[in-house]
């Protein structure tokens, strides 16, 4: 019933692009749920980095995947974690090399120590093969709290959802790309993005279609339709008003 999409908009197309300090950028997947062609929540930035682990991570290949080095969740549930379980079986032997880091705020963190890695949904990959020298490892990242990853630095920023869930501000030394998690109305993301020098890409996750109005906020989430409405690409560069 339930189904996610992305809206991305992307600000200031006219001005030059020198290029040099840009990401790339890949949705690998923006469905509430899966089925032929649907893939939950997860974005690949250059090739080392995940937003959310959703089941989109599935159609990267064994080298793809060996790649990625970081992923920042914005939040538990399942929808932006299924592939996190499965990736590390799937690239074991160089994470024992080189262990994932997963960054997320503790409540997050803890939600996946308690009901996932837990040796009964899944193996504790935190301390497989050793406590010592485990092929994941959780960072915990609080709201307010950045991480640098090369070139790229991650805020992360609390947002309104039915569980503690954040936001990310992803920014270069020229560009910067704001992911809103699932989240509703809330009064933190956007004076973030706002006190930003630019905005170029915005990504926002609206969880519903607009006929389970009425159902979303009892999820913490919201509707398709009210975003297009409310800002246009040329907005993005200051967003104003209230977004519902
Ligand atoms: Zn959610």
């Amino acid at each position: 019933m339930r189904s996610a999409s992305l809206v991305l908009l992307q600000g200031r197309a006219g001005r030059p692009d020198t290029g040099t300090n840009w990401m790339k950028l890949r949705v690998l997947g923006c469905s509430g749920g899966i089925g032929a062609g649907l893939k939950t929540t997860s974005t690949l930035i250059d090739e080392d980095l995940l937003i959310d682990a959703g089941t989109g991570v599935g159609d990267l290949s064994l080298d793809q995947l060996a790649r990625i080095r970081h992923v920042f969740l914005t939040h538990s549930h399942i929808d932006h974690i299924a592939s996190l379980p499965l990736m590390l079986d799937s690239v074991y032997d160089q994470l024992v090399q080189n262990p994932l880091m997963v960054h997320a705020r503790h409540e997050t963190i803890d939600a996946l120590r308690k009901h996932l890695f837990n040796d009964v949904l899944w193996p504790d990959f935190t301390r497989i093969p050793t406590a010592e020298n485990p092929v994941i490892r959780f960072s915990p990242l609080a709201p307010g709290e950045s991480v640098q990853v090369g070139e790229r630095t991650l805020l992360s920023v609390d947002v309104r959802h039915s569980v503690p869930a954040v936001g990310y501000v992803l920014q270069t030394a020229e560009r910067t790309v704001g992911f809103s998690g699932d989240t509703t109305t809330n009064k933190t993301l956007w004076p973030v993005l706002n006190a930003c020098q630019r905005v170029d890409v915005l990504v926002i996750e609206v969880s519903f279609p607009n006929s389970l109005e009425e159902l979303a906020p009892r999820w913490g989430t919201t509707v398709r339709r009210p975003w297009p409405k409310t800002w246009s690409a040329s907005s993005i560069s200051r967003i104003s008003g209230s977004p519902p």
